[in-house]
């Protein structure tokens, strides 16, 4: 039975695919918790973004990344066992190993020297991965054009449809006895003995602990337990085609087909601050290299162009950290949210139902972007 009452266990600043993610991990395990979220006019990754489940090439000089990176690929196919089981949705995830394609023998070597670093660095993952030259990618990918010179195979690489994704988590959440509250944009955070006082929207909640995980509203949010946390808006653009019959086997790093049969093309990276426009000069850049990877999609119809915000932090890693001065505040954020759902909804809302992070995400603190201490 759902209580409509304003305190619980604990309280989760953000639905976007990161809150929602632990929220539904938490409700699982009776932990009685409520999410917060924001109005449709925040900027959220979680509705723009391009689904993949990415294991290969994480992890480059920051092993315990690899690591969690590699559990949650690992749980994802019982992650979304779990959530249809709950919520009834099928978040269409399947895992037919992705590839990295590269135009030039210098590119794959350059990636490939990544790869072999990482896979030092983290040496107990069993991360497979095979090095083809082109003939031997056309396997995985029929249609290739001549420009491509080869890439890089991993089986461990899937796909999700990330809007059922976020729903199948709302949803989930509820079905465990959880709350999901839209509109309750939380504007003030105070803590007295042990206690969080929340306002938002214009009500008041209290709880034992708070997760702090609304993407761009993270700094706002960390500022009111005096943590620094520095996140940057990314601006990603997506390519969406008609659909048609099954052409692409497995998944790239900038083409993949949906199981309804489009084919998503991305994904840019560029700074351009809080711009969510979709801009042509980007659309015909990640156009023409999609085109020559694969020349049948220059007789595509194109359906739909977005662009949206990923929340990067400067070195690209997540922050999970929970604060000194105010114990039971969590605060959570990354760029892979879609990749590292099953492991925020089965490994940290562990954690943060049992009050401490384990010592392996000690490297994720907020700590490490604090100059004054690394001086
Ligand atoms: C183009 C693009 C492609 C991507 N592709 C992939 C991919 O293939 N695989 C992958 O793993 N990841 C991918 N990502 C990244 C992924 O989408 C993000 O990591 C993820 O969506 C982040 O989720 P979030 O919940 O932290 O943030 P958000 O989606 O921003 O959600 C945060 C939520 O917090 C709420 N909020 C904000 N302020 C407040 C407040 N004060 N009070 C209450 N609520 C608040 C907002 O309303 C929002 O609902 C991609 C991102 C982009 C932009």
């Amino acid at each position: 039975m759902v209580s409509d009452s304003n305190s619980t266990e604990v309280l989760v600043a953000g639905g976007g695919l990161v809150g929602a993610a632990i929220a539904y991990g938490l409700a699982r395990r009776g932990v009685a918790t409520i999410v917060l979220d924001g109005g449709d006019d925040a900027l959220r990754p979680s509705r723009g973004n391009f689904g993949l489940v990415r294991v290969q090439g994480k992890g480059f000089g920051c092993p315990a990344y690899s690591r969690l990176t590699y559990d949650s690929a690992v749980a994802w196919q019982g992650f979304a066992d779990d959530l249809k089981a709950a919520s009834g949705i099928d978040v269409a995830y399947s895992k037919p190993g992705g590839a990295i394609v590269a135009l030039s023998d210098e590119e794959l070597e350059t990636y490939c020297a990544k790869l072999e670093a990482i896979g030092r660095d983290a040496d107990d993952l069993p991360v497979d991965y095979e090095v083809l030259d082109r003939p031997g990618l056309a396997k995985h990918l029929p249609g290739l054009g001549p420009d491509v010179a080869g890439g890089v195979y991993c089986p461990l690489d899937g796909h999700v449809n990330p809007l059922y994704l976020l729903r199948a988590l709302q949803l989930g959440l509820q079905v465990h006895g959880g709350r999901y509250l839209a509109n309750h944009e939380v504007t003030q955070i105070d803590s007295r003995s042990g206690e969080f006082r929340v306002r938002a929207g214009s009500r008041d909640f209290t709880a034992g602990k708070i997760v702090i995980a609304a993407g761009h509203g993270t700094p706002r949010l960390a500022a009111m337990i005096d943590a620094q946390v520095p996140v940057n808006p990314e601006h990603g653009q997506i390519i969406v085609t008609e659909r048609i019959r099954p052409v692409l086997k497995v998944t790239t790093s900038f083409a993949r087909q949906t199981e309804e049969g489009s084919i998503m093309i991305g994904v840019s990276r560029v700074g351009r601050g809080y711009d969510t426009t979709a801009h042509l000069e980007t659309s015909r850049d990640i156009a023409k290299r999609a085109t020559t990877v694969f020349p049948f999609l220059r007789s595509l119809r194109v359906v739909r162009i977005w662009a949206c915000l990923r929340t990067m932090t400067p070195d690209g890693l997540p922050i999970y950290q929970q604060s000194k001065s105010h114990p039971g505040a969590f605060i959570v954020t990354c760029h892979s949210g879609v990749t590292l759902a099953a492991a925020h909804a089965l490994q940290l809302a562990r954690y943060i139902a049992e009050g401490a992070l384990p010592e392996e995400l000690d490297c994720f603190g907020c700590e490490r972007f604090d100059v004054q201490a690394a001086a």
